[in-house]
């Protein structure tokens, strides 16, 4: 296994950027993403993901990875092609809308998975038998295929997406409860990590319970929810299952008032209780021997939405910005030199520099005018711009361009590798 390079050739690299935006494109993440040459649209709702857009998701994808191996949860890959048998026995084939439906030569009928617990718990019924099996957490990270009818916000609602799926199994109503809330504190972390600011939404729990579930939203007009929230405390509502109002008092704190804001949610928790394990038959012998059904929950995160949110959060009107977190390259290493000359020799040998150094630098190596590199820049959005022009080779410090903020700092080689 080869690691993960750290450093690339602009004049190599696989993708170019475009000035125009693309007319079918409605949504500022595609459209950006685009032009960028982060990703590829294929049809409305589904994009290929190229070498920036992969590297943005894989970093989203380890950020969550981190977080859920951190509460016990356990990673694996589960078919993405399905039998039809287990959808019928849960009854998703027909009531679930969103259901891709397959027929294949010989007229058997499969789908695609479009979320797992039909392929999960008869897993998981083979290995839980004993209470001594239990709680397990089971997750994975990989593609969801769902029938969307609308598919006209970017990356943000894909007919084919990334999703972090994760699957629990629980002795009692009491241990689910401890391993949720530990979820929930588990992705309040994610979302700060990626720099966002995201909401617990109490939202209602869907086909299978009457408990409540919580939905993760962050604030953005691009969103498709309406969320009631507090200026307060932290209570937040879905405005679709709550009778209160805009400026409504806080019911919870007795102090603040409800704003009503645009949100996309980014990620859901929910008790399934034993819908599941009535399904597909499945019971392990308790302390006493007898046999009981777990309760099960599921916790899903919007990998891709969450990167289309992350674009729709931070960029401006020149284009992409990319928190750390999740950037494809730290440094934008741009060189204002010529084939051959002094300043592409300087530049060659500080990205040389920073390799060693272990930093992720994409290098502007190309014959292009200053303005022009420093336009493509500012829309591939890396944190970091480090110029190498004349004044570098005549005084030996770097102009150095915080891309988020646009404050330029001049720095000195030794200042440019220490981070
Ligand atoms: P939504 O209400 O937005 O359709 P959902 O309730 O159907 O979401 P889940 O089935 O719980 O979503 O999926 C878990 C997470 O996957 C969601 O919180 C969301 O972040 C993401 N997600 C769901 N549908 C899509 C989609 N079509 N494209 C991109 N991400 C999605
Ligand atoms: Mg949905």
């Amino acid at each position: 296994m080869s690691k993960i390079s750290n450093g690339m050739r602009q004049s190599k690299l696989f993708t170019k950027t475009r000035r125009e935006a693309p007319a079918d494109e409605v949504s500022k993440n595609a459209q950006l993403l685009v032009r960028a040459g982060y990703v590829h649209k294929e049809m409305a709702g589904v994009y290929s993901y190229l070498p920036l857009g992969k590297k943005v998701l894989e970093k989203i994808e380890q950020v969550v990875r981190e977080e859920m191996d951190a509460i016990g949860g356990q990673e694996v890959r589960m078919a993405t092609l399905h039998p039809s048998e287990p959808w019928k026995q849960t009854g998703a084939w027909d009531s679930v809308d969103v259901v891709f439906k397959i027929k294949s030569r010989t007229e058997k009928e499969y789908t695609i998975g479009q979320s797992e617990e039909e392929i999960i718990t008869p897993i998981a019924r083979e290995y839980v038998t004993s209470y001594k099996d239990l709680p397990v957490a089971i997750y994975q990270i990989g593609q969801k295929y769902r029938d969307e009818l609308r598919a006209k916000s970017g990356i943000m609602r894909g007919r084919e997406f990334t999703m972090k799926d994760m699957y629990s199994f629980h002795e009692t109503q009491e241990d689910f409860d401890r391993f949720y809330a530990l979820a929930k504190e588990s992705y309040l972390k994610i979302y700060t990590r990626l720099g966002l600011i995201a909401k617990a939404t109490e939202a209602s729990g869907g086909a299978f319970t009457k408990k409540l579930s919580y939905e993760f939203m962050v604030l953005t007009d691009a969103g498709e929810d309406d969320i009631l929230y507090c200026s307060d405390c932290s209570f937040c509502v879905n405005a679709e299952i709550s009778d209160q109002k805009e400026g409504d008092a806080c019911t919870r704190c007795h102090k603040g008032s409800l704003a009503r804001a645009r949100a996309s949610e980014v990620g859901n928790i929910f008790d399934l209780g034993e819908k599941y394990a009535k399904d597909f038959s499945f019971t392990y012998k308790d302390r006493e021997g007898k046999d009981q059904r777990p309760i099960m929950g599921c916790f899903g995160i919007g990998i891709s939405r969450l990167m289309g949110v992350m674009v729709e959060t931070f960029a401006d009107d020149k284009g992409l910005v990319w928190p750390e977190a999740v950037a494809p390259f730290a440094v934008h290493l741009v060189s204002l030199g010529r084939d051959g000359d002094e300043i592409s020799k300087l530049a060659d040998a500080v990205y040389d520099d920073l390799r060693k150094a272990g930093v992720e630098v994409l290098y502007d190596d190309r014959d292009s005018r200053a303005g022009e590199k420093f336009a493509e820049s500012d829309l591939l959005g890396l944190p970091q711009r480090i110029i190498v022009g004349k004044d570098a080779v005549a005084t030996g410090t770097f102009e150095v361009v915080n891309r988020a903020t646009g404050s330029v700092e001049k720095k000195t080689r030794e200042a440019i590798l220490a981070r």
